[in-house]
């Protein structure tokens, strides 16, 4: 471990692990280690924890739930920071309408549960997108026509100069599974406002249980990453892919989901290198065949394809 490694891990003490392995905190399960990695579960500790690691020069990954990222086998250098802050409170503005500020590791299905069975509606269409609210900013999370940029009021966040600053939903550069954070890597999601309004608990309950219900019968249950590749402008990654004839297209342990073709899924013992090779044939078969690059939906983070 290099000097400012070191230095960190002391200042961090016990609770910062060393070379951590990441795959089981991945939704895929596949990736090597964090050099270090530290769980958070307050916004306090987050911003601590964030300028300790400036302080010492050592670079940081915010990781939510891993489920859009694609870690690489030789794993993170760094810290690796897990964020568990779930914190949320409700303020009702006026009959009717309510904002609710999360902390940025809240579970995206689990607020909007909660939120559904009190009959404000606004995030039922993220029952079924297994991340942080945080990161659901970071990539414009959305499902069944609701995304996170038609929700989101405000955020605070800790800039690269370790400030704190507020932004509007305007500032937040949010486009389709894409925003600021997604190009600018120095800055934290801490916590973000997002818009209610009232509606009927069973009818908040009936939509999220027809979207479980939608993806059951659509979406693979083995581990993956969710949709690989963005949808291209009018089209489907998943039709072109299966037009492709690419369905059960299988790399080591990656297999081209049967079900679904824009998901990849691992079928045990999936290295990274598997996966990436799997994107390169996908997007170059699907190329060779439409014209059409696919953009990758998903985050490759780390080093090293061992
Ligand atoms: C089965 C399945 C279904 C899915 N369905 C959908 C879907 O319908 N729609 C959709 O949009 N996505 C979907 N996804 C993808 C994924 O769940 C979302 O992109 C989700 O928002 C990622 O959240 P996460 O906490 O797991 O992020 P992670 O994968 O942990 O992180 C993603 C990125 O965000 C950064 N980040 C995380 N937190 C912060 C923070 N606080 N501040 C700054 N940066 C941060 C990370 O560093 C990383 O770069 C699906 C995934 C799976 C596995």
């Amino acid at each position: 471990m290099d000097k400012p490694l070191e230095e960190l891990r002391r200042a961090l003490g016990d609770r910062a692990l060393v070379r951590e392995l990441l795959a089981p905190r991945t939704t895929l399960r596949v990736g090597g280690p964090a050099d270090l990695l530290i769980e958070v579960k307050t916004v306090a500790e987050l911003v601590y924890t964030v300028r300790q690691a400036r302080q010492f020069d050592v670079p940081v990954f915010i990781l939510g739930n891993g489920s859009n990222i694609l870690v690489l086998d030789k794993g993170i250098r760094g810290l690796v920071i897990e964020n568990h802050c779930s914190g949320y409170e409700l303020q009702e503005l006026s009959p009717g309408r309510a904002v609710v500020r999360a902390e940025s590791g809240a579970s995206l299905p689990g607020l909007a549960n909660r939120l559904a069975r009190q009959g404000w509606s606004g995030l039922e269409w993220g029952i079924g997108i297994p991340g942080t609210v945080g990161a659901a900013i970071v990539g414009n999370a959305g499902a069944h026509g609701g995304c996170m940029a038609d929700r989101v009021t405000a955020i605070e966040t800790l800039d690269e100069r370790g400030q704190i600053v507020r932004s509007s939903n305007q500032e937040i550069g949010f486009e389709y599974r894409s925003s600021r954070f997604r190009h600018f890597k120095r800055e934290v999601i801490l916590r973000a406002e997002i818009e209610l309004a009232r509606d009927d608990p069973a009818a908040c309950m009936a939509r999220m249980n027809e979207y479980t219900e939608r993806r059951r019968q659509t979406q693979p249950t083995e581990a993956s990453v969710g949709s690989i590749f963005k949808n291209p402008p009018g089209d489907y990654a998943g039709r072109l892919i299966e037009q492709a004839g690419l369905k059960g297209t299988r790399v080591g342990n990656a297999l081209v989901s049967p079900v679904h073709a824009n998901f990849f899924v691992n079928q045990g013992g999936a290295t990274a290198k598997d996966v990436v090779r799997l994107v390169e044939l996908v997007r170059d078969r699907v190329k060779d065949q439409f014209g059409i690059e696919l953009q990758l939906e998903i985050e490759i983070c780390g080093e090293g394809i061992s």
